[in-house]
């Protein structure tokens, strides 16, 4: 593992895109990641050292493969486990793995349907999935300012996650003991910065 320093680039599409009619997530992963950058790091973004490959493209989609996606890992934020509630219903499991990406790095072939709930912190979530097979696949946080240009992917749907590496776990508080918070990793109660 070696330390990756968040390139100038990257930051700056994230604080100046101003696109938006994305979908957001949940819970406030995307605050979450954007406070990390705009605030010092509670921790090191990291990746494995194959990641050298700076333009390593990688493709994912729907179960039924109506959606489908590419990527571009070397732009690739973070990742993290969200334990929320919401998270628990829409993935039918004890958590979901995102990965924040800024959309720029990400195209998608096929179309989404969103599901959108208003979180806690008053931001809307907008939950992409396959109208056909019901996969989660994309979503994205909207009313945030800064986070209209981050997409966050199901780190499941992609069809090679094995160099995925998660920095963090959020919403520590609602999770089951039956998918237990990896401890090991930084873990907050709620969002990131709570
Ligand atoms: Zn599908
Ligand atoms: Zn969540």
């Amino acid at each position: 593992m070696q330390i990756v320093t968040v390139p100038a680039q990257t930051l700056n599409r994230l604080v100046s895109t101003d696109c938006c009619r994305i979908d957001p997530v949940n819970c406030g992963l995307l605050i979450a990641v954007y406070l990390e950058l705009q605030v010092k790091l509670p921790f090191s973004l990291s990746k494995p050292t194959e990641w050298e490959d700076a333009m390593t493209i990688h493709t994912g989609g729907c179960l039924c493969g109506a959606i489908s996606y590419e990527l571009e890992q070397d732009a690739v934020v973070t990742a993290m486990h969200c334990h929320c509630l919401d998270c628990q219903k829409s993935t039918g499991s004890g958590k979901a793995t995102i990965i924040a990406i800024p959309e720029s790095s990400l195209t998608v072939e096929g179309t989404l349907k969103y599901y959108s709930v208003v979180g806690t912190d008053g931001a809307t979530v907008n939950r992409g999935f396959c109208e056909n097979c019901g996969s989660p696949v994309i979503s994205a946080v909207v009313g945030v300012e800064g986070w209209e240009a981050i997409k966050l992917i199901k780190a499941g749907s992609l069809d090679d996650s094995s160099w995925v590496t998660v920095n963090a776990n959020i919403w520590k508080s609602s999770a089951r003991h039956w998918d237990a918070v990896r401890e090991e990793l930084p873990t907050f109660e709620h969002n990131y910065q709570n």
